[in-house]
């Protein structure tokens, strides 16, 4: 009874609201602002929560906005959206051109912030009517780029007490007024390493009363990834590629060190997990075979999304309740990286793409200066963030007669 409701509540909400939405995202496009410096952005959002009769409560550092709906006993479930822009030229000839040169929103955060602004003023009015069972905690979280918003977010309690968390990133391959769902992992890890080798130098004549460090250097660079090859499954796709490598200065001299750079990939969280000291390991002993010295920096990235599949199942009925049958559609996991993956590592949730591309327009991509998206995803996102959240607090809260009559 009450999913069907909804949708019309959904309706006449958004009729009043989507403009104002358009207006705001617009407004955001226009003043980018850089990770851990979204102060203005920061300052529109929680004016225009407050405005709402919510308590916004603004992250210590100035940038990001926590604020619950709803109050009492039953569970929370969080909704998140990123607000940082990017440091490319936006490229775009359209009236609500970037105004900050150096900046744009080419990753999306302006529609993510938009949608989460509306839905937030969508609960506020379900939980003044008494609709809400439970809570709802909106995370406007700075800095997905760096990345290191989600840590900061955490770091100050922004999911203690939340029992799922769900999140939603503009994919322009696919048409809006659809959403893309998968199961387990949807985005990927990457992580950077530098490997430093030394070892006594000396005259090419006389490699014997070296290192050979250039030799070694050569041989960490081709058997440290075959190696890695053959000690973790395949399926987990953990590939180790250099990017940089220098050593040495003379064609007749063994020079004293060297190193390589490179970067590891990886689809599979448990494998991600394992990979630091696992690379240590084989570089310790292939180093070793050619009795040169290595160590290793490692540079931590972000995990995997890994979407968990019963709140996968709340976003794909969600979504079909609020935007009607056949509006979920296959997702494939992509090679990016997304900090949403640091919630997921302590408590269960999903994180969908939203369809931002016009039916027969152009394909954008994301982190470019031409991206753009067509704006009725705005109204779109709201749907599905609301009608998730709801799922979520009907599906995990007490049976009630409300709970039973949606089942
Ligand atoms: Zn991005
Ligand atoms: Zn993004």
């Amino acid at each position: 009874m009450r999913g069907r409701e909804l949708r019309g509540e959904l309706d006449a909400f958004l009729a009043e609201t989507e403009q104002e939405l358009v207006a705001f995202r617009r407004d955001l496009h226009m003043h980018p602002e850089l990770a851990f410096a979204e102060y203005r952005t920061t300052q529109k959002i929680a004016e225009r929560l407050a405005a709402a009769g919510l308590r916004p409560s603004v992250l210590p550092r100035g940038t990001g906005v926590i604020c619950d709906v709803g109050s009492g006993d039953g569970p929370t479930v969080a909704l998140r959206a990123d607000i940082d822009a990017l440091p490319l030229q936006d490229e775009k000839d359209v009236p609500y051109h970037s105004t900050t040169a150096g900046s744009c929103h080419a990753c999306g955060h302006d529609v993510h912030t938009s949608v989460l602004l509306g839905t937030s003023l969508f609960l506020a009015q379900q939980a003044a009517a008494g609709l809400l069972p439970g809570r709802v905690r909106l995370i406007f979280q700075p800095a997905e780029e760096l990345p290191g918003g989600a840590l900061e977010v955490m770091a100050q309690g922004g999911i203690s007490g939340v029992d799922r968390i769900f999140g939603l990133h503009c994919d322009p391959r696919v048409d809006v007024g659809q959403v893309g769902l998968r199961s387990g992992p949807i985005t990927s890890a990457c992580d950077k390493i530098v490997v430093r080798v030394s070892g006594p130098g000396g005259h090419t004549a006389r490699p014997h009363l070296t290192a050979d460090l250039v030799f070694a250097l050569a041989k960490i660079l081709t058997e440290l990834p075959a190696a890695l090859s053959r000690r973790v499954d395949p399926r987990s796709s953990l590939s180790l590629v250099w990017g940089k490598v220098e050593a040495g200065s003379a064609a007749n001299a063994i020079p004293d060190d060297g190193v390589a750079e490179g970067t590891v990939r990886c689809l599979d969280e448990n494998a991600w997990h394992a990979a630091p000291d696992l690379i240590k390991s084989l570089l310790e002993s292939v180093a070793g075979a050619y009795g040169v010295e290595a160590t290793l920096d490692y540079t931590r990235g972000v995990p995997p999304v890994v979407n968990d599949e019963v709140s996968v199942e709340m976003l794909a009925e969600a979504t079909e309740r609020a935007l009607g049958a056949g509006a979920v559609v296959p997702t494939q996991q992509s090679l990016g990286g997304e900090d949403f993956a640091w919630y997921l590592e302590s408590i269960p949730g999903a994180f969908a793409r939203l369809g931002t591309r016009s039916p027969d327009g152009l394909t954008y991509d994301i982190h470019q200066g031409t991206f753009d998206v067509d704006e009725a995803c705005i109204s779109m996102g709201v749907r599905v963030m609301a009608a998730t959240a709801l799922t979520a607090l009907w599906e995990v809260g007490p049976l009630d007669p409300i709970t039973s009559a949606i089942v």
